[in-house]
């Protein structure tokens, strides 16, 4: 913020760089009109700034195919005589005037990109294009600035009436030093726009306060006043997808030799991730890594690695060695993704004696509760490093009761409380934790369960298990949006929310006994010995 402030308020550089530029209106000039730009990229100013901090010296090193197009606001530069606009609606439809023949040039995208107040007042005219009907910007990239109703420095009003030098004082004391604060000389150019640009600010009772289906990149900053990294966060709501995975992440899948563990991988490595894939199975996962590899190839970022770790997710020096290899080839992880698991086909009263109870539930703690707690453990100090995400792949029936699962189902409530008390205890590292509650998906783990479980050919074609696919699409998406809980189909969501309601509940019950027992059921004797 500073740097620009300072670069605006020197007043023979403001005359030097009036003369360059080019308009397509009052409102909108620029450096060079381009013939074919790929995109334009409209850039607001901060309070009291100018068009010019955009327009030289800072765009340069950019593309040359980017059409720059500053918002030169009335009252400064070649503006200098017109009065400051301080109603919004007033100065967002003046703007948007001017920018709707270039919008409506369909063949050339747009972005917003705004600091400050300039974020505000491009939220504001985006509102005010979608109010238009118009082509919304493909982008918004804004920075020193929390969103709408999230309060700041600029809450407690200045006196905009106030003399000058009280004026220039209060300013430096709130927003921080800057040239055109400070030097007196100054004063006649760079007060009157910053005087009506905070008048405009303290006037506006009413900023839209409804999220636009807009892809939105927020800077903030370490130790800034008023770039504070925790205003960020305040934008996370006004946006549908909080957040894009970055194509050269850092991924780490437990369970990635199979099912929602392969897809995922796989999913990733379309996306270009650096993948660190533990399982027990080294032929499984040698396949699967093959096939990520060759995804990878053909990704935005095809220097991106996969590399795979055996690792049995129960054993305390297996998961160590996993979390060495990791930080020897990622360095760091920024989404981990806890989806090992086994799960069992029996009831209760199936379990003759305490050592079959054991055979057949202890697998569930061990690899579906402490297997997660031993790698969260392990792999905390590099997901802490990026202040990373840990997403939980647990079940629709974590929070439920499910017929022939009690031992698994037991095991996700246990880890999904677990996850539940460390979201809280990590909260303020800045760690998101993720759990993501599937139904019924089509994977192998039925046959694969510690009893043996069902065939798949013996389970009913007419029980519509989710795909795989489906599953994982889901999966990112909780993951992009940073969700808490997320269940997949919705439908598990609502049966969570009831299921502590009297009759509601039980109707929960029923639905999920009548699921179960479309399951063509196989006499014992045909299980696995236990
Ligand atoms: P799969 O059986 O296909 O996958 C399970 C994965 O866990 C395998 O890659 C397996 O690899 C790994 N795994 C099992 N035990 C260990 C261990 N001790 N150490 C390391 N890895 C281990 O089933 P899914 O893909 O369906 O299951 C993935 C997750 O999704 C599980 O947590 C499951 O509870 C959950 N889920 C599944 C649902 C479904 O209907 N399929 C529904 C809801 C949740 P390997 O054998 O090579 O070690």
């Amino acid at each position: 913020m500073n740097w620009l402030l300072k670069n605006h308020s020197e007043p023979e550089r403001i005359h030097q760089k009036a003369i360059h530029l080019e308009n397509y209106g009052k409102y909108l000039v620029t450096p060079e009109k381009k013939q074919q730009p790929v995109i334009r990229l409209y850039c607001f100013p901060f309070a009291g700034g100018t068009a010019s901090v955009f327009t030289h010296g800072w765009s340069e090193p950019l593309p040359q195919q980017i059409e720059y197009i500053a918002i030169q606001l009335p009252g400064r530069q070649s503006r200098i005589d017109e009065l400051c606009v301080t109603d919004i609606r007033k100065l967002t439809r003046q703007i948007v005037d001017e920018m709707e023949p270039l919008i409506k040039d369909k063949a050339v995208p747009y972005a917003f990109l705004g600091h400050s107040l300039g974020t505000l007042i491009a939220w504001e005219c985006a509102h005010e294009i979608r109010r238009r009907k118009l082509v919304l910007p493909l982008h918004f990239l804004f920075s020193g600035r929390g969103a709408p109703g999230a309060s700041d420095s600029y809450q407690t009003p200045v006196d905009i009436k106030s003399s000058d030098k009280e004026f220039a004082d209060i300013c430096v004391s709130r927003f921080g030093p800057s040239q055109a604060l400070l030097d007196k000389q100054l004063w006649p150019l760079s007060l009157p726009p910053l005087r009506g640009d905070l008048e405009l600010y303290y006037r506006t009772d009413k900023w839209h306060m409804r999220a636009l289906p807009v892809p939105l990149t927020v800077w903030g900053a370490h130790g800034d006043p008023i770039s504070q990294e925790s205003l960020v966060e305040t934008w996370e709501t006004f946006t549908p997808s909080t957040h894009t995975i970055p194509a050269n992440s850092r991924v780490v899948i437990t369970g990635g030799s199979s099912g929602i563990g392969e897809e995922l991988a796989k999913r990733f490595a379309k996306r270009g991730a650096n993948l660190l894939l533990l399982a027990r199975r080294k032929e499984e996962l040698e396949r699967v890594a093959e096939e990520c590899r060759k995804l990878i190839e053909q990704s935005p970022s095809p220097t991106s690695t996969c590399t795979i770790v055996v690792t049995d997710v129960t054993k305390k020096e297996s998961v160590i060695q996993a979390a060495a290899v990791a930080e020897n080839t990622l360095h760091s992880v920024d989404y981990l993704f806890l989806n090992a698991g086994v799960s069992m086909d029996l009831t209760f009263d199936d379990l003759a004696t305490l050592d079959e109870l054991d055979a057949v539930f202890r697998p569930m703690i061990d690899v579906n509760y402490f297997g997660c707690l031993y790698v969260t453990k392990a792999f905390a100090p590099l997901l802490k490093k990026n202040k990373g995400q840990l997403i939980l792949i647990s079940t629709g029936s974590g929070v439920l009761g499910l017929p022939r699962r009690s031992g698994y189902v037991a095991s996700k409530h246990a880890v999904q409380g677990f996850m539940n008390s460390l979201r809280n205890e990590w909260k303020e590292q800045g760690i998101t934790i993720t759990t993501v509650c599937p139904g019924f998906v089509e994977t192998g783990i039925r046959t694969a369960s510690v009893n043996g479980g069902r065939a798949k050919e013996a389970m009913d074609p007419e029980r519509n298990l989710m795909s795989v696919q489906d599953c994982v699409t889901h999966i990112v998406k909780a993951t992009e949006q940073r969700r808490k809980t997320y269940h997949i189909p919705f439908s598990g969501q609502i049966g969570a929310y009831v299921y502590q309601i009297p009759i509601l509940g039980d109707i929960v019950d029923s639905v999920l006994r009548g699921k179960m027992n479309r399951e063509k059921a196989i006499p014992i004797t045909e299980k696995k010995d236990l």
